[in-house]
């Protein structure tokens, strides 16, 4: 089962729910192990919190056309059947914009002349730590590289084909409304979204909560810094038929563990309290029973 922790809006907490919630349940008992993948490609920050040993490495590559201009017949078609003005033809000239291309093989396949073939390139990398009591897993773009979303694809199919599906794998997902979400939600079991009390969150939770229905998936609320703000987020959740599966308290002690690296949930009784809520409402989704 895959558990997505997403957010509208970046900084809301999920990391810290992700982090905190992997190692608690990995010290469950009626758990499955647990996995820990931080798919923010664009800047994981996990790891930050984790220490283990690395004990798998790769480097991933995306798959970009390269126009052989001896081949081209100058028909014009690549450059109508990319849907992410990804190619242009100019005069005699065919250009591919690596940056924009979403390596979909569209107009390598389609090219009558064999002019386009797909040629690999460097995007990032992905590695796996053993962590105590879990597997961590980081995938990181390069510096310079656009496109989140080839990487997290790639990322995702690692964990389905090593892990075949029995471990509880938590997904640190990347934040907004966008491709990068949406690769990682869609591939998802369940959705957890982060949000916080206050008009910003609100707004943020509102946006992510459209996105969810839209790709029909099914998700609830955890509220960080719960007692700041005010209770709009509470009634949007109750008008809209959403579960609020936690409330993780707004607390200075907080900030300032997390601000050291460590785990909150050991020094904190009321946040520990929250994990287990979401803990045990997890249980019952693995055995189908909410
Ligand atoms: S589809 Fe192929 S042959 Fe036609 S313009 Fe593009 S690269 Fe050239
Ligand atoms: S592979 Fe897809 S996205 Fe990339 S240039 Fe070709 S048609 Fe466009």
């Amino acid at each position: 089962m895959k558990i997505a922790v997403a957010s509208g809006k970046g900084g809301t907490g999920k990391t810290t729910l992700s982090i905190n919630l992997t190692n608690y349940i990995s010290g469950m008992e009626d758990f499955p192990a647990a996995i820990l993948a931080d798919l923010d490609v664009e800047e994981p920050n996990s790891g930050l919190f984790i220490d283990g040993e690395t004990i798998f490495k790769e480097e991933k590559y995306k798959y970009i056309p390269e126009w052989d201009s001896e081949k081209c017949t100058n028909c014009g078609l690549c450059d109508r059947v990319c849907n992410f003005n990804a190619l242009l033809k100019m005069g005699k000239t065919v250009m591919v914009l690596p940056e924009l291309c979403h390596s979909c093989y569209a107009c390598s396949e389609l090219c009558p002349a064999a002019a386009l073939p797909m040629k690999p390139q460097r995007m990032g990398g992905l590695k796996e730590i053993q962590a105590p009591g879990f597997r961590f897993i980081e995938s990181r773009l390069d510096i310079g590289q656009e496109q989140a979303v080839p990487l997290i694809a790639q990322s995702i199919e690692h964990i389905e084909k090593k892990y075949e599906n029995k471990e509880l794998v938590v997904i640190d997902s990347p934040p907004g409304t966008s491709c990068p979400v949406i690769e990682v939600a869609k591939n998802s079991d369940f959705i957890i979204l982060v949000t916080e009390p206050t008009p910003f969150g609100l707004h943020d939770l509102s946006l992510a909560v459209d996105t969810m229905r839209e790709i029909n998936r099914d998700f609830a609320v955890v509220i960080n810094r719960w007692g700041i703000g005010n209770d709009e987020v509470v009634k949007y959740c109750d008008d809209n038929n959403i579960e609020i599966i936690a409330r993780l308290p707004n607390m200075r002690r907080i900030a300032e563990i997390y601000s050291e690296g460590k785990l909150i949930y050991p020094e904190v009784p009321e946040f520990k309290a929250e994990l287990y809520k979401i803990a045990v409402f997890l249980k019952k989704k693995l055995e189908g029973t909410v």
